[in-house]
């Protein structure tokens, strides 16, 4: 590949690409031939919507949800039971829950999950306003949603030392969940069955 090849706006399109998750050089390359191919049916209406997430979406202070205001609509509704407090790994766990209308208390979104592999420590998570959070709305139970794999359970049980000292049940969801498995995959049957029988 020449110098000018390599300084291209299509090149660091596709390099770009090629770093989002699930994607490599080779489906870099057909998404940003695609998009040359279907201008106005794909790449204009793309270019605008990723302006409007980038002008307009924000992380909640509080919970760390995803919404354009900040607290988000979750945290601004009064109707929600602040006694209970709902920990994920990920904004798309949350919409999982709100999808299956099963849960009516507050989230708390970590970030991510405790992993050593991946160089993610404790500052890396939303971990630090935890324990002010769950006092703060005068929490009872704090459910802990989190996945069966190993970093997900190691998170879970700096969790559970942090709030060790607080008039607070810590609950986690029922097994049911794929070891592995994320939250967001899991069917909202399965999701309803696992918070219902959370112990
Ligand atoms: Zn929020």
């Amino acid at each position: 590949m020449n110098r000018f090849q390599d300084q291209s706006p299509l090149h660091t399109l596709m390099h770009h690409l090629a770093k989002l998750p699930g994607l490599g050089p080779r489906s870099a390359q057909r998404i940003a031939l695609h998009l040359l191919k279907k201008r106005e049916a794909h790449l204009h209406p793309l270019m605008i919507s990723l302006q409007q997430v980038s002008d307009h979406i924000q992380t909640c202070d509080a919970c760390g949800n995803l919404d354009t205001t900040s607290p988000c609509h979750i945290c601004a509704d009064l109707r929600r039971d602040t006694a209970q407090l709902c920990v994920v790994a990920d904004v798309a766990d949350v919409w999982a829950l709100e999808r299956a209308h099963i849960f009516k208390g507050h989230y708390h979104v970590l970030g991510g999950v405790l992993s050593a592999l991946d160089g993610v420590g404790p500052d890396d998570l939303r971990l630090g306003t935890l324990r002010q959070r769950v006092q703060q709305l005068g929490v009872r139970e704090v459910i802990l949603a989190l996945a069966a794999t190993l970093e997900a359970q190691s998170t879970a049980h700096v969790i559970r030392d942090q709030l060790a000292d607080l008039p607070v049940a810590i609950t986690r969801l029922a097994h049911g969940l794929p070891v592995g498995g994320e939250l967001d995959y899991m069917d909202e049957g399965t999701l309803v069955a696992a918070l219902q029988a959370r112990r």
